[in-house]
């Protein structure tokens, strides 16, 4: 399976996220979570105009769920999904609004609280992951895919397998080291605390679990 490179713009913006010494690396989990809202926004919009969706409230929700014996954190949405050519576009790509914002935000205001104010994406997940892998099916296909990357060395997009339309974004936690310790994302009340800060704007319910052994 061929590795395909980054973009160089998000090249930069992963290079940054990779090193980043940001201390608030929580973040990634809120923009993993909008994400996943604007995915089941996009679902629940479909289904208003598609009679061949039947559209149950408590079908759409977002989960969070950590595995302690993997050192995996997974955010699960039951949206719109991706068909290949977009998570090409999508995830291969640098995404255009938050980005942007923190590049211009960045050179003009250089100190603050830069990546807090700003939605930096997807690429963010890269402040805490050793490899995202992602699993995703459009509402529109049949056939799922993965994608996955280490940031540094470009992505590989192959089919899988997948039941229902809908994402799943796996987070191979960053090994501890002396200054850094990634297990916080994997307890249950500090997921619950930094889930309830970032999740007021969030329509859906979140739903979460902690596997330990
Ligand atoms: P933004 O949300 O500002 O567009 P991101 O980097 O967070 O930027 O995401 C890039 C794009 O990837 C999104 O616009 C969306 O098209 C796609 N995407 C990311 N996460 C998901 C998801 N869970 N479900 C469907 N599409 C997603
Ligand atoms: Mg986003």
């Amino acid at each position: 399976m061929a590795t395909k490179q980054f973009q160089a713009e998000s090249k930069r913006l992963l290079e940054m996220m990779i090193n980043s010494i940001y201390s608030q690396k929580e973040i990634f989990l809120r923009e993993l979570i909008s994400n996943a809202s604007d995915a089941i926004d996009k679902m629940y919009y479909k289904a208003l105009t598609d009679d061949s969706i039947t559209f149950n409230q408590e079908d759409y929700y977002i989960k969070v769920h950590a595995d302690k014996d993997d050192r995996t954190l997974t955010i699960e949405d039951t949206g719109i999904g991706m068909t290949e050519e977009e998570l090409e576009n999508n995830l291969g790509v640098i995404a255009k609004s938050g980005s942007l914002a923190f590049k211009n935000e960045n050179e003009i205001k250089d100190g603050h609280d830069i990546i807090g104010q700003f939605g930096v994406g997807f690429y963010s997940a890269f402040m805490v992951a050793d490899i995202v892998t992602v699993y995703t099916k459009s509402a529109d296909s049949t056939q799922a895919y993965k994608w996955q990357s280490n940031g540094a060395d470009g992505y590989t997009i192959e089919p899988a397998e997948k039941a229902a339309a809908g994402t799943e974004v796996i987070i191979k936690l960053r090994e501890n080291t002396e200054d850094e310790n990634y297990d916080e994302f994997l307890e249950e009340h500090r997921l619950k605390s930094i889930v309830k800060k970032y999740s007021d704007y969030i329509r859906y319910p979140i739903k979460m679990d902690v596997t330990v052994q």
